[in-house]
């Protein structure tokens, strides 16, 4: 197994739950090769580790199933199984399944310039905790107290959905 195989079914079983879906080109971006949706494609085919690495759950951006190395219907079972609703071998409610974002951990805070609190997530991406949009608002961030005990907090992390580089500290 190569490591861009390797790194396909780690973060697709650790990112794409049972009931949701992801493209090809959108597992591509997560895991930052965002021009690789071909060899995701491969990737996805050579899986040995189905359904435990979730290969069903990877179709085209049309909302079609796309391909499948074993036989197509078992991809489609799997999929109702796990709620999603499909017809003429598209899904129907593509929008609502679709994984568009992954939710990371917070690991620490910091404070920039602005002296606006910043969550550093476990990908290693910074999100800017009291303006999470759609403007959520976490006054918990400004006691020290309240950030401790939400350490381990998932929040949606778009740079991820976008395979955007790790934040570092300027
Ligand atoms: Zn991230």
């Amino acid at each position: 197994m190569t490591p861009f195989q390797k790194k396909c079914y780690e973060t697709l079983k650790r990112d794409v739950h049972s009931g949701s879906v992801i493209t090809y080109a959108g597992l591509a971006k997560l895991i930052g090769h965002p021009n690789a949706h071909r060899a995701v494609g491969s990737a996805m085919n050579k899986n040995p580790f189905a359904p435990e690495v979730p290969c069903h759950r990877v179709v085209k951006s049309t909302g079609e199933l796309g391909g499948f190395a074993q036989d197509i219907k078992i991809k489609r079972r799997r999929l109702q199984k796990e709620g999603i609703k499909i017809h003429k071998g598209k899904i129907v409610n593509f929008k609502d399944v679709l994984s568009t974002s992954v939710k990371r951990a917070i690991i620490g805070f910091h404070q920039d310039d602005l002296a606006d609190w910043v969550a550093e997530l476990e990908c290693g991406h910074f999100q800017h905790v009291r303006h999470d949009p759609p403007w959520i608002i976490r006054p918990w961030v400004i006691k020290k107290s309240g950030r401790v005990s939400n350490i381990g907090l998932r929040l949606h992390c778009k740079k991820c959905t976008d395979g955007a580089p790790k934040d570092t500290f300027k």
